[in-house]
């Protein structure tokens, strides 16, 4: 069946007993066994639980892969991926250098106490993953695109390659295009992570990470540390995102068509110095994200004329909500220098042109002249 369909189905009809058209919430810690040595295929909820399990067979069946885990966040998720990694041998991570924030978090201050080193790379640049490669000792590529704030875009398929040969694993965060846009085993991953708090489950009433595994062997190997660690989600989470994911579709054509909109508008607007949308021709992620995906998602940078404009900015918008986070239905606006990239090194968000100016929309499905009207009226009033 097709990605549409899929999604449609999700969950559909998964209790034989009822036939209950919508996935039951087992809101149940331990399963009954029948007898010794016997089980229902559900012993303790932290291993399984029915209703995560039909969430974590939908998610695997929308990548294509061979089997996914839920995690309560997607931290929990990259973290699972960092865990990996074994003791003692290869311990270079390659990461996108300008990733969500939580990520240089979880690697600098968790990942390198286990061992871990980290290599910021410019992951745009495929020379230069390549050249991280050679040097040697690369466990896992772990590739954002595009990336965050920035937008730039890795070709994949590329890194895929290079990675696996050099004997590394290739883990692509696929938070921002999901499945709908983007499917990166098509392109050669190994992993593909999600932050399903997002556009997954879309509507900004959840918390969830999930890691999609391409063969069954990594499935297996994610699965055990998802059970060892425990960072599992609850039912009624795994139940909210199942119900959000069958709209996934339309509420993702819907927000990068407002995307387009406001991206044109605001490139055009005589206060924004910068606008970045790869969907924008002319943005430089354009022509390689075109190649591998089927459209650009919902998220819009923007650098205003002055610094000061921001705080009036935020304080003004009415259709927009100055909150962190992204991908749900309702737009958001972030100002990422102090809400989410705070821990990049100050030299490298310097380089990357992540300053004081730089603004961060997450497009929602509401009207797009209301979200064009909203950004001219905060930017003509802003000092
Ligand atoms: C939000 C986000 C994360 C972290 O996910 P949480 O669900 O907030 O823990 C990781 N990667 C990307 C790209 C994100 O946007």
């Amino acid at each position: 069946m097709r990605i549409a369909t899929l999604l449609a189905r999700a969950g559909c009809g998964t209790d034989a007993k009822t036939g209950a058209i919508s996935t039951p919430i087992y809101q149940s810690a331990t399963f009954c066994h029948p007898g010794l040595g016997e089980s229902t295929g559900f012993d303790y909820a932290r291993t399984g639980n029915p209703t995560r399990a039909v969430l974590e067979k939908t998610l695997a069946e929308l990548d294509g892969g061979a089997r996914a885990s839920a995690f309560s966040s997607g931290m929990a998720a990259i973290d699972a991926v960092f865990r990996l990694i074994p003791d003692g041998g290869r311990n270079r991570v390659v990461l996108t250098e300008d990733p969500y924030g939580g990520t240089v978090r979880l690697m600098d201050r968790f990942g390198c106490r286990a061992g871990l080193v980290p290599v910021y790379a410019d992951t745009s640049d495929s020379g230069a993953v390549e050249r991280e490669l050679e040097r040697g000792g690369v466990a896992l590529v772990m590739v954002e695109i595009p990336s965050n704030p920035l937008l730039r875009v890795a070709d994949i398929a590329r890194l895929a390659e290079a990675a696996r040969a050099a004997g590394a694993l290739l883990a692509v965060d696929n938070t921002f295009l999901t499945p709908w846009l983007f499917r990166p085993f098509e392109h050669g991953a190994d992993l593909v992570l999600y932050s399903v708090t997002k556009y997954l489950a879309g509507h900004n009433d959840v918390l969830a990470g999930a890691v999609v595994s391409r063969t069954r062997e990594m499935g297996d190997r994610v699965a055990y540390v998802q059970n060892a660690a425990g960072a599992v989600p609850g039912p009624m989470d795994c139940w909210l995102t199942l119900r959000g994911v069958k709209t996934l579709g339309i509420r993702m054509d819907r927000q990068q068509a407002n995307a387009l909109r406001v991206a044109e508008f605001l490139s055009r607007h005589r206060r924004v110095t910068r606008t970045r949308y790869p969907g924008l021709p002319g943005d430089p992620g354009y022509e390689r994200l075109r190649r591998q995906a089927s459209g650009s998602g919902a998220i819009v940078s923007f650098e205003v004329e002055r610094s000061e404009m921001v705080p009036d900015i935020l304080a003004n918008v009415r259709a927009f909500a100055f909150a962190e986070s992204l991908g749900g239905v309702e737009s958001l606006i972030t100002y990422p220098l102090v809400q989410t990239h705070a821990d990049l090194a100050p030299e490298l968000r310097e380089r990357l042109g992540l300053n004081d100016r730089l603004l961060r929309l997450s497009i929602g499905i509401e009207d797009a002249e209301d979200l064009v009207e909203d950004l001219d009226r905060t930017l003509r009033m802003a000092m």
